[in-house]
């Protein structure tokens, strides 16, 4: 009997993703997009592997972020206040995560999707035209001074779970180096998984 297709719907990088490897599985694929490839959230990324991105935003340091955010238009978390009678029972929901115990289950369930990202992409890529695009590097996070770094000690804490382990380089050269702080005692952290930070 000849084999089925199998159709893939959304042809952005998970379906692309999904429809490759079905394909190298040796599978018939159909990948159905309402409008042109990669035109949805895959378009325009800012093309980051985030193999570090393991803390979620629901961690406990929410509770004294949300108020700021809530309130600043440009914040990731700004909301209309007419919108809150709709959106309480969600955002309740939300906020009974913002804790050590949830944050460190979404820590844990995290870690095997996203540590892997930069040899998926690479395998995804292999023999083609694009290889010379998928790089392994060392990540850089600034801040503009050594309390700033302490206040998001959480997050590194989360991050050591994966095994990352900043190299933290004190002083405003180390920061004005990897990006522009302006005269400030910066502090820049570097971590990677491409050999020992440098
Ligand atoms: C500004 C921005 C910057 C980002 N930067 C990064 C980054 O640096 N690193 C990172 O890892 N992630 C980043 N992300 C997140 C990342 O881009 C997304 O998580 C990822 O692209 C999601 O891929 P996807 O295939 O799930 O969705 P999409 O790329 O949105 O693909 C979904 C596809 O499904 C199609 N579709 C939807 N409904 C239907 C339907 N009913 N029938 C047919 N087709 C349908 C859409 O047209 C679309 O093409 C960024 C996102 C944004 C918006």
């Amino acid at each position: 009997m000849k084999q089925k297709p199998i159709i893939v719907i959304g042809a952005g990088m998970c379906g692309v993703s999904t429809a490759i490897w079905l394909q190298r599985f040796g599978h018939r694929v159909i990948l159905i997009d309402k409008g042109q490839p990669g035109m949805g959230a895959s378009f325009g990324n800012a093309g980051l592997l985030a193999q570090w991105a393991v803390d979620p935003v629901t961690s406990p340091k929410l509770w004294w972020k949300a108020p700021k955010y809530l309130t600043q238009r440009n914040s990731p978390f700004f909301m209309k206040w007419g919108h809150l009678p709709s959106m309480l029972p969600w955002l309740v929901k939300y906020m009974s995560h913002a804790n050590d115990n949830d944050t460190r289950q979404i820590v844990r369930g995290v870690i095997p999707i996203v540590s892997d990202a930069v040899e998926q992409h690479k395998s995804l890529v292999r023999g083609t035209t694009l290889e010379k695009w998928i790089v392994d590097s060392k990540f850089s996070f600034v801040y503009p001074s050594e309390a700033a770094f302490k206040q998001d000690g959480y997050s590194w804490k989360m991050k050591a779970l994966a095994g990352l382990i900043p190299k933290v380089i004190l002083g405003a050269a180390g920061a004005r180096g990897r990006a522009n702080t302006g005269t400030c005692d910066g502090v820049s952290c570097r971590i990677g998984r491409a050999g020992p930070c440098d």
